[in-house]
């Protein structure tokens, strides 16, 4: 029997671990997509074009804005990104669950369009200390970088009450087990069954 599609809202501080766990949730539930946002930032070593990204100018970005395809758009770290809408809602009415992996500026904006179908997940690491740790420890920024980016986290967490859950990335495993069975959870919900009769 299908059962409804689900939006799956994503949100964290860079360096809390989200694209880690929500990869491996994917892998571990074969109905889950990612949607892949578009963004006018360069691609990194290994990205690829469509998989990670589609990686575009800001000529084309103000163009997909001003035709309305853009679900959400927000400004991250000095770039745009943004979610395709026609791939959600197709995907969504083929009963799929889509992770979108967004800011919480695009997470809140979905929030105030109240789009059907969608939970709003939050990830942090169990104290600013570790993610302070987390962030030194990857070596890809700079101290000024991380300091940025540890004070956008105070201000990204302000929104935490807005989110349905909160998972606490204290263990990757753990943390993936909890987003996987929230999923579960949230599809086990009798509104989400088409079923009429036992
Ligand atoms: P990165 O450049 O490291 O891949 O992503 C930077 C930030 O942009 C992350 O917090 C990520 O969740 C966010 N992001 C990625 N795609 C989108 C999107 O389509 N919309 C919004 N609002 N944020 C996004």
């Amino acid at each position: 029997m299908k059962t409804k599609g689900l939006v799956v809202i994503v949100s964290a501080p860079s360096g809390a671990g989200k694209s880690t766990i929500c990869a491996r949730v994917l892998k571990r539930i074969p109905e889950a997509m990612y949607s892949v946002s578009v963004t006018t930032r360069r691609p990194r070593r290994g990205e690829i074009h469509g998989k990670s990204y589609f990686f575009v100018d800001e000529k084309r970005f103000r163009r997909l804005i001003a035709d309305g395809k853009l679900l959400e758009w927000a400004r991250v770290h000095g770039h745009y990104y943004g979610t395709p809408r026609d791939f959600i809602g197709e995907n969504v009415a083929r009963g799929k669950i889509l992770m979108l992996d967004i800011d919480v500026q695009g997470a809140m904006k979905i929030k105030r369009g109240r789009l059907a179908n969608a939970v709003y997940v939050f990830i942090m690491t169990p104290t600013f200390e570790i993610l302070k740790k987390r962030l030194i420890g990857r070596g890809l920024d700079a101290e000024e970088v991380i300091r940025v980016r540890l004070k956008n986290a105070r201000k990204e967490l302000e929104y935490l009450d807005k989110y349905d859950y909160l998972i606490i990335n204290d263990e990757v495993d753990a943390a993936v087990g909890k987003l996987e069975a929230l999923i579960t959870a949230e599809r086990l919900k009798v509104s989400r069954q088409n079923r009429r009769t036992i």
